[in-house]
Order: C-alpha cells, then structure tokens, then sequence
C-alpha cells in the first residue's frame, strides 16, 4: 500500500479553540502547514490577529473567531460559523483551557464553575455543534486536549484535574457514539509545555522547573511546535482506526514515577 497523502489536509477545515496561542497555536501551524484552512476561536483579539497573520503567512485562507467559549450559546454556534467561512468543517480542537492553583479547601465555587465550563463542558458543546456538519460530510475528528492531570491529582489542582480527566471519559463515550458516522475522537495529553500558562511556575520556581525536567526523560520542557505532529496525525486519514485514545505528548513524563 502506499502512504502517499495519508498526512494530507488538503481542502479540509479545521476549527481550533485556544488557537491564538500556546499549543493551540502550534497544533493550527501544523495542521496548516498540511494544507488544511483553520479557524481558530479565543477571547484576546490582538492574540487572535497576531496567530492568525502567522496562519495566513503559510499561503492559504484562515479566520480567527472571537469568541469565549464558557459562553454556552457561543460556544454551541461556534462551529457552525467557521463552517460557513469555509463551507464545511472536518476538524475540531477542543484546547481553549484554563487553570486555577488552589487548595480545594480554599477554592470557590465560582473558580470551580470557570475551570469546569471552559476545560470540559466546553468541548462538549463545541463537539454537539460540529457533530451534524460532521455526519453531513461523511465523517471528521476530533481532538481534545486534556493533561498529565487526566491521570494524576496534586494538592493545588482539584477543579482542573476533575475537568481533565473527565475529558479522557468523554471522549471515550463521544468516540464510541460516533464511531458509525465515521467521526473519530481522540485526546491528547500534554507533559509540561513552555506557554503562557506555565511560564510563571517555570521561571519563578526554579526548584520546580529542575524537577520537572530531571523527570521527564526527554530532559526538557515541551514546546508548541512538538503538537503539530500529533495534531496532523488525529487530525487525517493515518489515524482513521484510531478512536477513543488518549496519547501523552510528554516526552516521557508519565512513564516515570
Ligand atoms: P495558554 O494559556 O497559552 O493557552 C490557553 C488558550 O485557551 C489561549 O489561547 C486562550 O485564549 C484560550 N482560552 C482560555 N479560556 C478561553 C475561553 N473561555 N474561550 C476561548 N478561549 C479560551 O496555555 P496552553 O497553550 O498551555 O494551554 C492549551 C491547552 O493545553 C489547555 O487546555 C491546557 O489545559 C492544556 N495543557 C497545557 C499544559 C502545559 O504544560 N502548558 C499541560 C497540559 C495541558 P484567550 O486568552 O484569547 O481566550
């Protein structure tokens, strides 16, 4: 048989939340750079326009969306936007996240309510709204972005752990549903990726940072170019056989103890 094209995203759309940084950003390059148009979706407008003039710096058309969406009537339309920007919609990214470090002891039930619709309830009402642009295509993928924290707890981490890894869950139930319209759902689960959103950790613990790269065993924090591949690969025909799994991009990190 021939690999010829399998990677191949020519004249696919994809929709990517989070996408105007971080490892969304790297993931929308790479899916990109395989050819396909990306929409991507976040609240921060100069964010958005800064990623999308590197989107559109690789030669074809994307579109950001401004959008939140822990905004439940927002978010349920989102995809539907981006398939008439393009007129259809084969890949969707559940990656827009955020974290609240407390002590379960001392966390809100507000900051619980934000992590929980952001991280979780999030992707599953951006995947309710592209699942019939999906069924009417003939099939899609999608990938959610979960965490080392959809494996493991930590003191200070309860509402995002709780969300992580009921990601991991529901993209086993989304992936079993939808397995018969030929949509595929797989997660991804990041080590610890230099971003905005550990980069405060990063660089003002120094003890923290010795120790998480002294346990990941590719011996350096990750960076959003290294989800590119991964996204590609969930995200095309090389991964049609593939559903429900949740693949750890951590250079090694949770295979360590
Ligand atoms: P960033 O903080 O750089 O990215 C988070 C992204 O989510 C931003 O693009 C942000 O855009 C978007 N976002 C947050 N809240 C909303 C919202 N309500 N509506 C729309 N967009 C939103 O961090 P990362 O790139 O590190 O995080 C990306 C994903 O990876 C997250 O799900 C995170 O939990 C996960 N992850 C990260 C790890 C790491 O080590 N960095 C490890 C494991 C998982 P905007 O601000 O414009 O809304």
């Amino acid at each position: 048989m021939s690999t010829a094209g399998l990677f191949d995203l020519s004249g696919r759309v994809a929709l990517v939340t989070g996408g105007n940084g971080g490892i969304g950003l790297g993931m929308a390059l790479g899916l990109a750079a395989s050819g396909a148009s990306v929409v991507i979706a976040g609240r921060d407008e100069a964010k958005n326009a800064g990623a999308l003039a590197r989107l559109v710096a690789l030669g074809a058309p994307h579109h950001a969306l401004r959008v939140d969406v822990a905004d439940e009537a927002a978010c349920r339309a989102m995809p539907g936007v981006a398939a008439e920007r393009f007129g259809r919609l084969d890949i969707l990214v559940n990656n827009a996240g955020v974290a609240r470090r407390r002590r379960p002891e001392a966390m809100s039930l507000a900051d619980w309510n934000t992590v929980l619709a952001t991280n979780l309830t999030a992707a599953f009402v951006a995947a309710q709204g592209a699942y019939p642009l999906m069924q009417a295509a003939g099939g899609g993928k999608i990938i959610n972005i979960g965490s080392m924290y959809s494996l493991f707890g930590a003191p200070y981490i309860s509402a995002y752990a709780a969300s992580k890894g009921a990601l991991v869950q529901l993209t086993k139930s989304l992936a079993a549903a939808w397995a018969g319209d030929n949509i595929q759902v797989n997660a991804i689960l990041p080590g610890w990726i230099d971003t905005d959103m550990t980069r405060p950790a990063r660089t003002g613990a120094p003890d923290f940072d010795r120790a998480i790269v002294a346990r990941t065993p590719a011996g350096r924090w990750g960076e959003p170019d290294d989800f590119a591949g991964p996204a590609v690969f969930l995200a095309s025909a090389a991964s049609d056989f593939v559903t429900g799994a949740s693949l750890a991009v951590d250079g090694g990190y949770s295979i360590t103890g």
